[in-house]
């Protein structure tokens, strides 16, 4: 099949067309990059956006229940809903995340959603790429909202917040009154904190917790692109269904203004050029894994390890030879 063939199958909706351009995206093969670059291409334009929400927390917090129950409401309103993960291989801890069949088992009946488990093992750098990738093909497909779901570690979260448009912190009631660990870097990132079990004999210590996280958050500078009282914690149950209409609200208030004050476009603008930047940087660090530049770094290293050069001599040789690479 054509490339256009297949860009009007994914506008048309068509869900098998959709998984198979996503495991192309995912290929390393270079023939299929090579495809699935033209395909990308071929849907750009005209542009459809989704509203892309980014989702964290730790593995336990209750991502899947959340997810489930907040695609559930929003497919009720008719929206349609896909959902993605970025999974280092690093952060998986027993079952991958959304690699489980049993996991948002109502959800993935709805004919509104669309749930695609995450790859196999792959680098930080690769599942970035294919992650926006994905992205990308769930909005061509006409996707109202695509969630994203990473598990707290770090580095991932900020690859997904310059994913999405909204970023979402799941955490759990607290024990004490110690803020969790949870990052200052990551609450910063945070648009909405929401602290779930908010249910049963755990409710007194969820919103507990949100009176903390709230306290925490007016203690961080006004960002530019929030309306006052953002951003904000909030109690929620996603298993009694509780609090998720709130949070829904909350995400529309925050992406209104922003369309409105111009932070939406100005966001995505900076999101697509820290994209086109990371894929050079990537791209070069490939290169260096590849003949000739392999040999080259090999053969300067040996020269810098026999003190025949300085590792800086050696580092602007490289760097000149690369500069000329074809
Ligand atoms: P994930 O690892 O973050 O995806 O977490 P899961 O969604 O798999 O949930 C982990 C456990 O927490 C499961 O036993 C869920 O039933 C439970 N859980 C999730 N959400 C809630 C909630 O709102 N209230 C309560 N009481 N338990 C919940």
């Amino acid at each position: 099949m054509d490339t256009m063939d297949r860009a009007a199958l994914i506008r048309a909706g068509d869900r098998r067309a959709l998984a198979r351009a996503i495991t192309l995206v995912e290929s390393a093969r270079p023939d299929h990059r090579a495809e699935a670059l033209a395909l990308l291409d071929a849907l750009r334009a005209p542009r459809r956006e989704a509203l892309r929400i980014g989702l964290s927390g730790t593995p336990g917090v209750g991502k899947s229940t959340f997810i489930e129950t907040f695609g559930l409401m929003l497919t009720r309103q008719g929206l349609r809903v896909a959902v993605l993960a970025v999974d280092p291989s690093s952060a998986r801890s027993g079952g991958s995340i959304l690699g489980d069949k049993t996991r948002m088992d109502r959800l993935s009946r709805e004919p509104c959603a669309f749930i695609r488990p995450s790859p196999s093992q792959s680098q930080l750098g690769g599942v970035a790429r294919r992650t926006r990738e994905a992205v990308a093909l769930c909005e061509a497909a006409g996707f109202d909202v695509v969630l994203i779901e990473t598990v707290g570690v770090g580095q991932s979260e900020t690859v997904v917040a310059e994913l999405s448009d909204l970023f979402l912190l799941l955490l759990a009631p607290a024990g004490g009154d110690e803020l969790q660990g949870v990052k200052r870097g990551i609450m910063e990132m945070a648009d909405l904190i929401l602290v779930n079990k908010a249910d049963g004999e755990l409710k007194p210590a969820a919103l507990r917790t949100v009176a903390d996280y709230a306290g925490a958050l007016q203690l961080l500078r006004r960002r530019p692109q929030d309306p006052p009282g953002f951003p904000r914690a909030l109690p929620v149950s996603a298993l009694a269904d509780e609090g998720l209409a709130q949070a829904w609200q909350d995400m529309q208030t925050l992406v209104a203004w922003r369309k409105e004050q111009g932070h939406w476009d100005r966001t995505r603008a900076a999101q697509a050029r820290h994209w086109f930047e990371e894929e050079v940087r990537q791209g070069l660090l490939a290169a260096l894994s590849r003949e000739p530049q392999k040999g080259l770094m090999a053969s300067l290293g040996d020269r810098v390890a026999e003190g025949q050069l300085t590792p800086e001599a050696a580092a602007a040789e490289m760097l000149r030879l690369l500069g000329r690479a074809p």
